[in-house]
């Protein structure tokens, strides 16, 4: 381990009070770290888990001051942290990852102009920023297309697809009249994920391909091992680390891919700097969970070698759908993951059930 590693005891500063933190959280009590959440919502999932926390809004710089006191190091669950709040605190205790990675994931244009600089295939896309470059940019893309914010776009929100016969600027008023990208639609065979860690190093250790179904938008189910090809597989994990080594990355992140129909190759989407929904497999299905990664290298630690320990099944249970717990329990195998979220809604993340199928 480097001079710098944490010992145990110390403080781990989370931004972000949703379900990713607790589980972080979690995994850092297991290797003797404390956490301090700092979130603003009195209800976060988070804080249930933790000593300390912050009940703060992320732009309030007294709670922020006091907040970077008590930790040894920052990191994130949540990439819609202000930049401002990542660049604050960086300038008191060390904040992994680098809060200018932020800045390039919240934008869905940076982000896309990233991969594409670094050789890596993206689904065609056109910079929309006011509605009278909308026409335009349809004429080059074509239809159909998805016209997605820049920003604050999760779980399908902030998008409008643009089939033959849509209005343009029904679109756009849409999806809020902000800057977009019109993205090509992606006539795609399958939609996979692949979550890395990379150390203080430079070493790189990607969870196996995970294959994603989504329902309305909303990751549902996730399978591992995909159904790809040992080449494809590679190349998606290739694509993973490329990203991780040029953005000098810190921790763990996921880069969700699309894979075109009869090997016509992978295009990226999207870029997740932080734990992923599509990793949450690794907690009862790999020697080693993507929060424990994480930990890991935010804390200078090594990574672990993930070794998976058979065919997996993760199911999110979305709304209403965590009602069913108790039928999950009963289930030989399953483990069963609440979130501890007082409030039912419709598309809210409640928990998750994982399988494990011995091969
Ligand atoms: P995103 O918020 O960009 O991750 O998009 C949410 C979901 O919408 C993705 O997981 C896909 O299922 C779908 N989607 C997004 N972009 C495209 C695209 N260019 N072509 C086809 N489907 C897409």
């Amino acid at each position: 381990m480097s001079g710098t590693a944490l010992q145990p005891l110390a403080t781990i500063g989370i931004l972000g009070g949703g379900q990713l933190g607790r589980m972080l959280a979690l995994a850092a009590a297991r290797l003797g770290f404390k956490c301090h959440v700092f979130a603003p919502s009195p209800d976060s999932p988070a804080f249930d888990v933790v000593h300390r926390v912050s009940c703060a809004d992320y732009t309030d710089t007294e709670a922020l001051d006091r907040f970077a006191a008590d930790v040894d190091v920052v990191t994130y669950e949540f990439e819609n942290v202000p930049a401002e709040t990542a660049t604050f605190l960086a300038a008191r205790v060390p904040v992994l990852p680098d809060p200018q990675i932020l800045a390039t994931t919240q934008d869905r244009l940076a982000e896309k102009n990233f991969v594409a600089g670094l050789g890596i295939r993206t689904a065609p896309y056109a910079d929309v920023a006011q509605a009278d470059e909308l026409a335009a940019a349809i004429a080059r893309i074509g239809r159909p297309a998805i016209l997605k914010t820049r920003r604050y776009g999760y779980d399908g929100k902030g998008q409008a697809t643009i089939k033959n016969g849509t209005d343009p600027q029904a679109a756009w008023r849409s999806v809020g009249g902000q800057p977009c990208i019109l993205e090509a639609y992606v006539p795609f065979e399958r939609e996979v994920s692949v979550v890395a860690a990379r150390g203080h190093d430079g070493t790189v250790a990607c969870f196996d391909v995970t294959e994603n179904d989504h329902r309305d938008h909303i990751l549902k189910v996730s399978r591992v091992p995909a159904s790809l090809s040992a080449e494809a597989a590679q190349e998606a994990q290739r694509i993973a680390e490329a990203i991780a080594q040029k953005f000098a990355y810190v921790g763990v992140l996921a880069v969700e891919m699309f894979v075109l129909p009869g090997s016509g190759g992978i295009l990226v989407n999207e870029i997740a700097p932080r734990v992923h929904n599509s990793g949450h497999w690794t907690l009862d299905g790999a020697s080693v969970s993507q929060f424990e990664q994480h930990i890991r290298a935010v804390a200078g630690w090594p990574l672990a070698t993930p070794m998976r320990h058979g065919r997996v099944e993760m199911t999110n249970l979305i709304g209403d759908e965590v009602d069913d717990f108790a039928r999950w329990l009963t289930i030989p195998g399953a483990s069963v993951h609440l979130y501890g979220k007082a409030a039912v809604r419709p598309g809210r993340k409640m928990g998750h059930v994982t399988q494990v199928f011995p091969v």
